[in-house]
């Protein structure tokens, strides 16, 4: 049983985000990165370039190619997971990619290449939002030009009940999972996708619990930003 007289098993309800940390600029090589945990989650996201796009073949003559690479390290889940890509993580980069071109100004560094490392350093279902929305926040501390700051959540379905942010057992055994990326501003769709089976209507009232926890994770990349930006008004002795 995933949820009890309407408190899952993790004691949330189903409305309600697991707990989130997000810290910006947390690597000195990188141009820009994040640290973020949600959950169990935990990510690390970094970000070099615009630069020069190797191989030559790659390079788009009118924009930046964002190449954005979502890897889980071997120690990231509980049975030891084999390094390196796999289906899955090639399917999550291709994705994230694409989402995040729709928000860079790509268009003002032809040729070149935007590499966005994303590294899950531990896992507890949503990785591919935690990945993402950690990508954002470095993308942004790397001063790359963005028409809005993309934030990623997730909703679905266990034992009947639409819910907000579904963490390991209730993604293995629930019965949908939908996660959803935007641009917080105009709350345009970025990313969607689901595995399992919900009714429209359900559909539905997934999407709006997706959109309230985009909304509020948005909140959270934002103030992240704003601590490691914000400069202290200093007194002079
Ligand atoms: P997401 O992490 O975005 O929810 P999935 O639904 O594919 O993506 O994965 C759900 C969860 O399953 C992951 O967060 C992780 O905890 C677990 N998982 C994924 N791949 C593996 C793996 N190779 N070995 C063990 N657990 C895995």
């Amino acid at each position: 049983m995933l949820i009890k007289d309407g408190i899952r098993m993790d004691g949330r309800k189903p409305d309600e985000l697991r707990p989130i940390k997000i810290e910006a600029g947390v690597l000195h090589r990188a141009q820009g990165s994040c640290y973020l945990e949600w959950g169990g989650n935990k990510v690390m996201a970094a970000v070099y370039g615009p630069r020069e796009a190797i191989p030559r073949h790659i390079q788009h003559p009118l924009k930046a190619v964002i190449n954005a690479r979502y890897n889980m390290v071997p120690f990231s889940v509980s049975d030891r997971k084999r390094p390196g890509p796999d289906r899955r993580s090639v399917e999550i980069s291709k994705v994230t990619s694409e989402a995040l071109e729709h928000v860079v100004f790509t268009g003002l560094f032809p040729r070149t290449m935007i590499d966005v490392c994303i590294e899950v350093l531990g896992a507890e279902a949503g990785t591919r939002c935690a990945g993402l929305t950690a990508a954002a926040v470095a993308l942004a501390d790397a001063g790359i030009p963005m028409r809005d700051l993309p934030v990623a959540c997730a909703a679905g379905k266990i034992d009947g009940t639409v819910v907000l942010d579904l963490a390991g057992d209730e993604d293995c055994e629930g019965e949908a999972d939908m996660p959803i990326a935007i641009a917080p501003r105009t709350e345009e769709i970025l990313l969607m996708q689901m595995d399992g089976h919900m009714t429209y209507q359900e559909f539905e009232e997934a999407l709006e619990l997706a959109l309230k926890g985009c909304r509020e994770v948005s909140k959270l990349q934002k103030e992240a930003l704003l601590r490691k930006y914000e400069t202290k008004n200093e007194v002079a002795p």
